[in-house]
C-alpha cells in the first residue's frame, strides 16, 4: 500500500514507515484500509479494541463477512460504489458489529487512492466510535420531547419571552386561552397576543422579572377575547449562558372556576351563617368529646350564656342533673356502639346560666367534617307549649269530673239499690240479735253468726260506697299507671249493674286483653267505658227484641294497640247524626247533656289513642276505644 500522493510531502511518511506504523498504533482513530474487493488490508489497534478481532484474523477477509452488519450491507455498498465512481473523499456513518455481536455506530472519513503496486485502488477509512455520543443525543432529544409534551399538557399557560417581550416559546395553553397556534406566536410581541389592556396590567410584573426578581400576580386581568379572567401568574427571570437575564418565563393559571367556586362557597357560608344566626331555634354543635364548637344567638338567648363563655366547654353545662353527670357516658356509649340514647326528636330539660330549668325539644343530627364527627343539636323552648298542655289536661280533668258527677246523678238509684241490700241485711241481723238479748235467749253461737253477718254486709256497703267515691274522686291527670283493661271494664259494669239488670239486658263478653297492658289514668278510662256502656243501655230502651250488650277486648301486638269495644242491639246511629256525634251538647235524649262522647274522645286522645264508632251490620252501634300498648323496656 502507499500513502495518498497529496499527503506524502507534508508528512514525509514514505521515508519513515516505522513512524507511520507508530502513528497507526498510537492513534485514537479507527484506521481501516480495504482493497477494490472490499478485503481488509489494514486493521489498526483501535479497530481491534472496538471489535475484539485481531488484525491477523480479519486481514484478507471482506468487511461484509466480518464487521458490517448484514442489514447495512446494501447501504454501505452503495456508499462505497459512489466513492469509487466519484473519487476523492466521502464521509458516512454506519454500524460495525463486534465479535461479541455488539453494534457500534462509527462516523467514517473515507479516501480513495490507487495502489501503485497492483494498479488497483484502495479505500482508506478513519473513523470515530460515536455510539455513546449518539445515545446521549437521543436521550437528550427524548427528554426534550417529553418535557415539551409535559409542558403542553399542563393546564397552565407557559411562555418564554425575550428581553423585548417577544415570544420565544409558547405551550398549548395558548390554544386553549386565545385559540392561537402556539408555534405561530414565536417572534410576536406578547402584547399582540394578550392584548394592550392585559399587557398594561401585567407589565410591572414582567419588568420585575426582567430585573431579575420573580414576580406574581393574583387577580383579574382584561381578556383579549372580551371580559376578564381571574389568574394566578408567576413571572420568572430566564438567564443566558453567561448568567445574565435574557428574558422571562410566564406561568399563568386560569382561576375562573376556582374563583367561582370560592365565591359560591363564601356566599353559601354567608347564607348558612345568616340562617344559623337568625334561626329561632337554638343551634349548638359539639365534637365527639361533647365540647361545644358553636353556639348561635338563639342559643345565647335561650341559655343566657354568651357564645364565648361556652365554646370550648363541655355541653353538659347546659343540662341539669342527672343528665349533666351522665352525658359523657351517653356520648361514649354512642361512639362505641352506635346506639342512640337520644332520637331525632325528643323532649329534654335544659339548664340556664342562672340555674333555672327550661323544657326543650331537642333534635340531633350528625355529620362529618373532613373525617371529624360533629353533632348538631336544634333546641326549641317548649315551656309554653308544655304549660298549655298541662292546663288543657287540667281542664279536661275538671270537665271529666263534672261529667262523672252528672253520670252519678243517674246512677244514684243504682247506688241506693246496691246499698239497700246490705243495709237491710244489717238491719235484720241487728234486730234479731237485739231480740235474742232482750228475751235473754241469746246463744253465743247465734249471736256470733249475726254479728259476723253484720260485719260482712256493712263491709259490702262500704265497698259499694268507696267504689262510687273512687269514681267521683277528682283525679290528678298525671296519675298514670299500668292497668288491666278487662278489670276496668268489670269495674265499670259493676257501677251500672243495677241499670243493666233492671232493663233486662244480657251482657255478652269476649275479654281477651293480656293483663296490665295499658298505661293510663284509671278513673278516666273507666269513665269512658261507663259512658259508652250507659249510652248503649239507653239506646236499647226502645228495643222490644233481644237487648244485648256486647263487650270485647283484644291486645294487638302487631299494631301495638289495645282495642276495647262496646256494642249494642239498639237502633244504631242515624245517618244525619253521624257528623255531630262528638259535638259538645249534641244529644237526642230528653235529659241528656251531650257532654259524654266529646269528653270521652278528649280523654282517649290525651292517652294517645282514638275513639271511633260505626253501625253494626245486624243493627246497633259499635264504639271502639283504641289505646297504645305499654312500651316494653321504655325509651332508650
Ligand atoms: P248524652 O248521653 O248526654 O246524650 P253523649 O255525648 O254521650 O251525650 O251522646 C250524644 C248522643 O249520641 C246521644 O244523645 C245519642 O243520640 C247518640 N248516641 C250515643 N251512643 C249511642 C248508641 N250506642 N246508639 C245510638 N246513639 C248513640
Amino acid at each position: 500500500m502507499s500513502i495518498p500522493a497529496d499527503n506524502r510531502d507534508a508528512a514525509g511518511l514514505e521515508q519513515s514507515p516505522e513512524l507511520l506504523q507508530h502513528l497507526l498504533e498510537q492513534s485514537d482513530l479507527l484506521v481501516l484500509v480495504v482493497d477494490g474487493e472490499d478485503r481488509i488490508l489494514l486493521f489498526n489497534r483501535e479497530c481491534e479494541k472496538l471489535t475484539g478481532y485481531r488484525a491477523d484474523e480479519v486481514i484478507g477477509q471482506t468487511v461484509w463477512s466480518t464487521v458490517i452488519p448484514e442489514d447495512e450491507a446494501d447501504s454501505v455498498r452503495g456508499m462505497a460504489t459512489r466513492l469509487r465512481n466519484d473519487g476523492g473523499t466521502a464521509g458516512f456513518t454506519n454500524h460495525w458489529r463486534t465479535r461479541d455481536g455488539d453494534i457500534h455506530l462509527v462516523r467514517w472519513h473515507n479516501t480513495l487512492f490507487h495502489d501503485q503496486a497492483d494498479c488497483g485502488y484502495c479505500v482508506l477509512s478513519t473513523g470515530i466510535d460515536i455510539t455513546a455520543e449518539d445515545e446521549a443525543r437521543r436521550a437528550h432529544r427524548t427528554t426534550e420531547h417529553e418535557l415539551r409534551a409535559l409542558v403542553d399538557a399542563l393546564p397552565v399557560l407557559v411562555a418564554h419571552l425575550d428581553g423585548s417581550y417577544r415570544i420565544r416559546f409558547a405551550n398549548h395553553g395558548y390554544r386553549d386561552w386565545f385559540g392561537l397556534d402556539p408555534e405561530r406566536q414565536k417572534g410576536k410581541h406578547v402584547r399582540d397576543v394578550i392584548g394592550h389592556k392585559a399587557f398594561a396590567v401585567l407589565r410591572p410584573r414582567f419588568e420585575q422579572a426582567l430585573a431579575g426578581e420573580q414576580a406574581t400576580y393574583y387577580g383579574e386581568v382584561p381578556y383579549a377575547l372580551g371580559g376578564t379572567r381571574f389568574i394566578h401568574g408567576t413571572y420568572i427571570p430566564s438567564h443566558d449562558h453567561a448568567g445574565s437575564v435574557d428574558g422571562l418565563y410566564i406561568l399563568s393559571v386560569d382561576l375562573r372556576e376556582q374563583e367561582r367556586l370560592r365565591r359560591q362557597l363564601t356566599d353559601e357560608t354567608r347564607r348558612y351563617r345568616a340562617v344559623v344566626d337568625h334561626a329561632i331555634d337554638a343551634i349548638v354543635t359539639i365534637d365527639e368529646q361533647g365540647i361545644i364548637e358553636s353556639f348561635n344567638p338563639a342559643a345565647e338567648r335561650l341559655f343566657g350564656y354568651r357564645a364565648s363563655e361556652v365554646i370550648g366547654k363541655n355541653v353538659n353545662i347546659l343540662m341539669p342533673e342527672p343528665d349533666r353527670s351522665r352525658h359523657d357516658d351517653y356520648l361514649r356509649h354512642y361512639l362505641e356502639t352506635g346506639e342512640r340514647r337520644i332520637g331525632t326528636g325528643r323532649e329534654v330539660t335544659g339548664r340556664r346560666r342562672d340555674g333555672s330549668e327550661v323544657e326543650l325539644s331537642l333534635a340531633i343530627t350528625e355529620f362529618f367534617d373532613n373525617d371529624r364527627r360533629q353533632f348538631v343539636g336544634f333546641l326549641h323552648d317548649i315551656s309554653a307549649r308544655k304549660q298549655a298542655e298541662r292546663e288543657a289536661r287540667q281542664s279536661l280533668g275538671e270537665m271529666a269530673h263534672y261529667n262523672r258527677l252528672a253520670a252519678m246523678g243517674e246512677l244514684t238509684s243504682g247506688l241506693a239499690h246496691e246499698l239497700s241490700q246490705p243495709l237491710t241485711a244489717v238491719h235484720g241481723m241487728a234486730e234479731a240479735g237485739l231480740n235474742m238479748i232482750e228475751r235473754d235467749t241469746a246463744d253465743p253461737g247465734q249471736l256470733r253468726k249475726a254479728f259476723s253477718q253484720i260485719v260482712r254486709q256493712s263491709q259490702r256497703a262500704g265497698e259499694v260506697i268507696s267504689q262510687f267515691r273512687a269514681f267521683l274522686r277528682k283525679d290528678r291527670y298525671e296519675e298514670y299507671a299500668l292497668h288491666d283493661p278487662d278489670t276496668l271494664m268489670e269495674e265499670a259494669l259493676e257501677l251500672i249493674r243495677h241499670e243493666i239488670e233492671g232493663r233486662g239486658i244480657r251482657v255478652k263478653k269476649a275479654m281477651r286483653a293480656e293483663g296490665e297492658c295499658i298505661e293510663i289514668n284509671r278513673v278516666q278510662i273507666q269513665q269512658v267505658l261507663l259512658n259508652l256502656v250507659k249510652n248503649a243501655i239507653d239506646a236499647m230502651d226502645e228495643v222490644d227484641g233481644d237487648r244485648v250488650l256486647d263487650l270485647e277486648s283484644v291486645c294487638d301486638n302487631t299494631a301495638n294497640e289495645c282495642r276495647l269495644s262496646v256494642a249494642d242491639t239498639g237502633p244504631g246511629i242515624a245517618e244525619h247524626h253521624i257528623g255531630k256525634m262528638f259535638h259538645p251538647f249534641f244529644t237526642t235524649k230528653d235529659d241528656g247533656l251531650g257532654q259524654g262522647l266529646p269528653i270521652c274522645r278528649s280523654i282517649v286522645e290525651a292517652h294517645g289513642g282514638s275513639l271511633k264508632f260505626e253501625n253494626r251490620r245486624g243493627g246497633g252501634a259499635l264504639f271502639t276505644v283504641t289505646l297504645p300498648l305499654r312500651q316494653e323496656g321504655g325509651e332508650s
